[in-house]
Parts: structure tokens; C-alpha cells; sequence
């Protein structure tokens, strides 16, 4: 089933096609015209005001039929909606809302009888004329004041523009914003009794109204009075331009031509309003803008708060990511933190107990080369012996030859050269035990091995009595560089030798004989010291290296442990092993070759 305003179409079409064989297209449809009106006052005033314009539009273009249909705001639009309407009269504001969401086009605007000018709206602001604390609008801030509806053109919104023109917010800065209705008499009746501090009402109201008696315009003061273009009435705002008559997107054009054409020669002095050209209603979208209504009602969804209210789910969600982020970071950050400051101290820790250790490995260290010189001892005191001996022989000698008068100068000298090569020689020895007990820090440099073989070897011999045949064999290459704490190495040396030494003690002569090797094995330098002593049962074997084995009566057991500690320490091996070529031990260490430096 088709609806009324589809069918009312149809019909109009019908009649059309007909009017257009018989007349030309020269000429608009015949059919009824339904002009929609905002009636903002009551029908009975709408019907008052327009119905001459129908009148006259019915006599000036015959074939139509036009018939005034009466609107508040919501059915105006309706009706627009609904397409019930053909033309539309209304307010300068409801035009331009309309004209943005319907296509409303206006083809003639509405003179005042006051002023022939297009712009011809505007508002008065008004008070007491006692209230001497009220001279402009700004100064409203705090003050009670009556409109007319928060949508009436001239009953409130100019004044309302101009308000925050002069910096208030008349939605917050006002102590109370009253919406009297219709009539605006009402407004200035609010303002005479102190209801209010002051009204807004339509421009040229109050002289109307004084026209007819109804005030005198001494009882009230004009709020930033302005006189404007010629309009003979107080103004407190800029004009606007007057009602516009308008089509729909779906008006016939012929008849929109006709009807214009009929308004703009509507005759001056004639029974209804006249109409003049189209006014530019760009100052009623500026309006409309900087309030934020009507067509420009999305910019209050631009405000921080609006955005707000608008996007609320997503500014929450973007809110707690960012909360959850944050507290992610200082976590992790606090973690890092505590980390960090866990390994530092245990890296300090690290750091204390390995200096810890090397100075317990240096005191054993030390404590090992004194145990050697211990045990030395008695061979050392021989050893010194020799040379003080000797020394007190020539001594006595040269006393002697003196009390006998033998002695020559020739004896004399020769006695002295004795005396002092044996207590150079003395003194040597006494150096060498100085150089060895000493208590220094390790080091790492190039070591020659067959040289610290060589004075271990000197050390030793040099403090035994009856020291066996010690041979080294150097077969290291000059392309293996050993880097090394050359003392340190000297310390293991005269520990293997010494034990080697020991345990050939009670031995013939030719199983004490002892053989140092030394030669490359891998990239690295391995020295081995072979004895053909008393050696060890498996059992001893795999107890040698552990902290106090000793087979010894006056032994430790802390020789070979340091010595491995020592080795390690250099990145090597020590190893023990039975003589593979006969009686005795065999004890080896390894130690890392480096490319010899440019
Ligand atoms: P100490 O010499 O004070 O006993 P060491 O740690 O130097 O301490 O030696 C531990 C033990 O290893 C010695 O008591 C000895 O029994 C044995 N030992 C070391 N070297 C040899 C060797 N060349 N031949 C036989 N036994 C050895």
C-alpha cells in the first residue's frame, strides 16, 4: 500500500503531464501546494501572519492550490521528513539546521516593515532602569535572567552569542537562566516586578508594545545598546537576516521559479509581509557555530569533555593499557634493579673470596718455601759452614805466622783473597735464601723453564751434602712461550725435585740419579721429572695429591697440593705416574704455550 504523500505525488505527476501537454513546460503543475510554517506563537497568530501570503500566492499563480499548515519545531521537521510539505517558512535558525540536514534551499527572505534591509532580527537585552549596576551585557555574570526557549532566535540565542562575546557562559555563569515561553511579554512583565534581574526579547518588542501602550520604554535600560542599520528600535545585538520562505530538495523548480518570482513582486503596501532576494545566512551559521547547536551541535563532542563522554570505553581501555604498562615497567625496572644489585654484591662477594684465597695461596705458598728451607736447614748450616771454616783457618794462619814473624806480604794477600771469596761465597748463599723465603704477589710473564729448572736444580745441590746427578734435557722450541709467575714455578720445581731427591735417599748411588725433561706436547710445555727411587703402591697413588698425605715422619703432605693449586692456577695439569722405564715415579706438568709477543 502506498502512503499519502506517495500518493498525493502521484496524483500531482498525473496532473502535470497533462498541464504540461496542454500549457508548455513554461508553466508549473496544477496541484495543491502545502506551505509548512513555524508557527512559534500559536496557530491563531501563524494563521494571522501568513495567511495573507497565501492569499496572495493563490491569486498570483492561479493554477496551484496553496494551503498553510501550521508547525512547532519537531513537526515542522517532520513533515520536511515525510515530504508533506512543499515550501517552508520558518525562523532564521531552524532554516539553516534544516537547510543542512534536509537541503532546504530559500528562494525569497521576509522584510521587516521597519527597515526595507535584509538583515532586520535581532534582540534587546534589557533591566530596570533603577539597576545601575547593569550597564552590558558582561556584566549579567551572576544575575538572573529570562529568555524566551533555549531555541528561540531572537528570544534568546543572539543574546546568548553575545554573552559569551563579553566572556560569560550563559549555560554556567549566570546565578539563573529562566525560559518564560510565549508570549515575550511575559519576559518584560518578569523584569518590571524584580522577578529577574533582566529579559531578552525579539528587537523592536518593547516599542511595539509602547506603541500600544503596554510600558513606557523609561521604566528599562537597554543592556550594551547599539542602534543599527537604520532598524528604528534599541538593539543589544547584531542584526540577522529575516525569515526565509523555502523549497525541498524535491519541489518542483518550475513552481519554485513561480512562487518566487510571485513573492519578490508582491507589491509594497499590500495586506501580507513582502519579501526581497535571498539574504546570505552566513551570519546565522556563525551564530549557530560558536553557540555549538543545530547543524553545529557535534562541536560539543570536540570539548575535552565531550570527547570524554564520547570515547569514554576507549579512553578507559587506553587509560588502564597505559596504567598496566607503567606498572610493567617500574616492575621489571625494580627487578632489574634489585638484580643488578644482587649480582653486584655477589660479584663483590666473588671478588672478596678469590683475593681472600690468593692471599691464603700466596701465605701457603710462602709457608711452603719456609717448610723447604726448614727441612734444609741443617744441610744450609753445612753449607754456610764451609766458608766460615775456611775463613778462620786463613785467619788464624796469617796470626800465627805473625807471632812466629813468618809472615810475608805474599801470605798475606793470599790469606785475604781466601778470606773474602769465602764470604762472598757465604754471603751468596745467604741471598739466594733471602730471594727464595721472600713474601712477594704473583705475576705473569715470559719464564724460561729450563732456566728455573736449572736454578732449582743450583738451590738445591748447593744445599746438600751429598746431592745426586741431576741432568735436564731442554727440548722446547723457541715457538712455545710459557707466561708464568716465574717463582711460583721454581717453588713446584724444587718440590718435585726435592721429593725426587727423598726418595732415593737411602738408595745406591746410581738409582738416585734424577732426569728433568723438558719439551712441546699439544700447543703447550710439558716438564717432567723422572726418579728411580723407592716410588708408590697404587693405594698411595690415588691418596698423592690430597691435603696431609705424607709418608714421611717430619713430612706435611702440603708440597704436591700446591704445587697442583700452582699449576692450575696457570691455566696447566700436574700428574704423577710409576717410572714406565723402571723403578720410581714420574711427576709432569703441562703449561699453556703463548705466541711470542713481536
Ligand atoms: P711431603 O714431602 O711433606 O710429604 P708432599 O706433598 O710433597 O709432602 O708429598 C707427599 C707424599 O708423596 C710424600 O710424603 C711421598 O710419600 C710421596 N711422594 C712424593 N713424591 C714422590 C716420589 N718422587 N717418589 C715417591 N713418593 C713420592
Amino acid at each position: 500500500m502506498l502512503s499519502p504523500p506517495a500518493l498525493s505525488l502521484i496524483s500531482r505527476s498525473r496532473i502535470c503531464v497533462s498541464a504540461l501537454f496542454l500549457l508548455g513546460s513554461s508553466l508549473a503543475c496544477a496541484g495543491e501546494v502545502a506551505i509548512g510554517v513555524f508557527a512559534y506563537q500559536g496557530e491563531k497568530v501563524a494563521n494571522a501572519d501568513w495567511t495573507p501570503v497565501i492569499r496572495y500566492l493563490n491569486q498570483a499563480i492561479p493554477g496551484q492550490q496553496f494551503r498553510l499548515e501550521n508547525h512547532d519545531a519537531q513537526s515542522l521537521r517532520a513533515a520536511i521528513a515525510e515530504r508533506r510539505v512543499d515550501l517552508v517558512i520558518t525562523n532564521p535558525g531552524y532554516y539553516i539546521t534544516m537547510e543542512a540536514e534536509f537541503g532546504l534551499s530559500r528562494i525569497a527572505t521576509l522584510e521587516s516593515p521597519d527597515t526595507p534591509a535584509a538583515k532586520t532580527l535581532g534582540s534587546v537585552v534589557f533591566t530596570r532602569a533603577n539597576r545601575d549596576d547593569l550597564r552590558v551585557i558582561g556584566d549579567l555574570a551572576g544575575k538572573r535572567v529570562a529568555a524566551v526557549d533555549p531555541d528561540a532566535f531572537g528570544g534568546y540565542l543572539l543574546a546568548a552569542r553575545e554573552m559569551l562575546r563579553q566572556g560569560i557562559d550563559p549555560e554556567n555563569d549566570l546565578k539563573e537562566l529562566r525560559f518564560v515561553g510565549l508570549p515575550m511579554n511575559r519576559i518584560i512583565d518578569a523584569v518590571r516586578n524584580g522577578e529577574v534581574d533582566a529579559g531578552i526579547v525579539r528587537a523592536c518588542l518593547p516599542e511595539q508594545l509602547a506603541r500600544q501602550g503596554e510600558l513606557r520604554l523609561a521604566e528599562f535600560r537597554v543592556l550594551s545598546h547599539r542602534q543599527d542599520e537604520g532598524l528604528p528600535c534599541a538593539l543589544s545585538t547584531p542584526l540577522y537576516p529575516n525569515w526565509p520562505i523555502a523549497v525541498t530538495r524535491h519541489t518542483d523548480i518550475a513552481l519554485a521559479k513561480e512562487v518566487a518570482h510571485a513573492l519578490l513582486s508582491m507589491p509594497a503596501g499590500s495586506e501580507g509581509p513582502t519579501w526581497t532576494v535571498p539574504a546570505d545566512y552566513q551570519p546565522v551559521h556563525d551564530l549557530y557555530r560558536e553557540l555549538r547547536i543545530g547543524p553545529y551541535a557535534y562541536l560539543r563532542d570536540i570539548t575535552p569533555e565531550g570527547l570524554v563522554r564520547r570515547f569514554w570505553p576507549w579512553l578507559l581501555a587506553t587509560l588502564l593499557a597505559l596504567l598496566g604498562w607503567i606498572v610493567h615497567t617500574v616492575r621489571v625496572e625494580h627487578l632489574v634493579h634489585r638484580r643488578t644489585s644482587e649480582l653486584r654484591d655477589s660479584l663483590a662477594a666473588r671478588e672478596r673470596a678469590e683475593a681472600c684465597m690468593r692471599d691464603s695461596q700466596e701465605q701457603m705458598e710462602h709457608l711452603s718455601r719456609l717448610s723447604v728451607l726448614g727441612e734444609l736447614s741443617s744441610n744450609l748450616a753445612h753449607e754456610l759452614n764451609q766458608p766460615l771454616t775456611t775463613i778462620g783457618t786463613y785467619a788464624r794462619t796469617v796470626l800465627r805466622r805473625q807471632e812466629s814473624g813468618k809472615l810475608t806480604p805474599e801470605a798475606v794477600s793470599e790469606a785475604c783473597t781466601e778470606i773474602a771469596s769465602e764470604a762472598e761465597r757465604a754471603a751468596g748463599i745467604v741471598q739466594r735464601i733471602r730471594h727464595f723465603a721472600r713474601k712477594r704477589s704473583a705475576v705473569r710473564e715470559p719464564v724460561d723453564l729450563a732456566g728455573l729448572a736449572g736454578e732449582a736444580r743450583h738451590l738445591l745441590v748447593g744445599m746438600l751434602a751429598n746431592p745426586p746427578a741431576i741432568d735436564i734435557d731442554n727440548r722446547l722450541q723457541s715457538a712455545c712461550q710459557v707466561l708464568a709467575d716465574g717463582p711460583q714455578i721454581q717453588q713446584v720445581l724444587l718440590n718435585l725435585i726435592k721429593n725426587a731427591i727423598d726418595a732415593g735417599r737411602s738408595l745406591p748411588a746410581e738409582r738416585r740419579s734424577i732426569h728433568i725433561m723438558i719439551e712441546a706436547a699439544d700447543n703447550r710445555a710439558q716438564l717432567t721429572v723422572t726418579d728411580h727411587g723407592v716410588g708408590l703402591d697404587a693405594a698411595q697413588l690415588a691418596r698423592l695429591f690430597e691435603p696431609f698425605f705424607t709418608t714421611k715422619p717430619d713430612g706435611l703432605g702440603l708440597g704436591l697440593p700446591i704445587c697442583k693449586t700452582i699449576i692450575e692456577a696457570h691455566g696447566g695439569r700436574l700428574w704423577a705416574e710409576p717410572n714406565p722405564d723402571g723403578p720410581g715415579m714420574r711427576f709432569s706438568f703441562s703449561l699453556p704455550c703463548h705466541e711470542p709477543s713481536a
